[in-house]
């Protein structure tokens, strides 16, 4: 079942979410959510959707990023955003921690809840998270490159944040100008063309 993506402007996108507990996350109820949520991810397609994109106020995202996605990118990007299959989890309860030798990384990024839009964001390169499992088991996850820039993004939806809130505003661009204009170029020229 395909649930509906709300978009910015819902209430739901800006409140904290709450936290499962394992029984919770056991449930007939919550088990089903699960396979919803991943079937609305592949059906948009994204590579992460936040339980306040499907307008439910709770601590839990579900992530893939997938070979098949990977058609319309050059190598040479896939390379840059050190992007690599990630085979479907969920998350639930996430707590984030940057590397402690944190580096910035900024490139290009859209959201389900913001259709026909990307800007760039700055990110940490790796990240580390410590969340549930789909059963509801402790689970550590080291990230880095696009994987982790998928995790802060998803986390961020969690406590009422948006990648609008983190960009450079300057960067701001529709889709279509984003491929026209900005889809190929190092990050360093947008920057300094944009002013940003
Ligand atoms: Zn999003």
């Amino acid at each position: 079942m395909h649930l509906p993506i709300v978009h910015a402007g819902e209430p739901v996108l800006r409140k904290h979410t709450r936290a499962l507990s394992p029984q919770e996350i056991r449930s007939k109820e919550i088990q089903k959510l699960i396979e919803h949520m991943r079937e609305t991810m592949r059906g948009a397609p994204g590579v992460g959707l936040a339980a306040p994109q499907v307008g439910l106020s709770l601590q839990m995202a579900v992530i893939e990023d997938r070979k098949e996605y990977y058609k319309e990118v050059s190598a040479e990007q896939l390379k840059l955003r050190e992007r690599r299959p990630v085979p479907f989890h969920v998350l639930i309860n996430p707590r984030i921690q940057s590397a402690k030798d944190d580096q910035i990384v900024e490139f290009f990024e859209g959201c389900l809840s913001l259709p026909g839009f990307f800007a760039l964001v700055p990110r940490s390169r790796s990240v580390r998270v410590e969340c549930l499992d789909h059963r509801g088991n402790s689970k550590s996850i080291e990230a880095s490159g696009w994987y982790a820039r998928i995790l802060q993004h998803e986390i961020d939806h969690l406590h009422g944040n948006l990648y609008i809130d983190r960009m450079h505003s300057r960067s701001f661009s529709s889709t279509e100008n984003w491929e026209k204009f900005w889809k190929g170029k190092p990050i360093a020229d947008v920057r300094s063309e944009l002013g940003c």
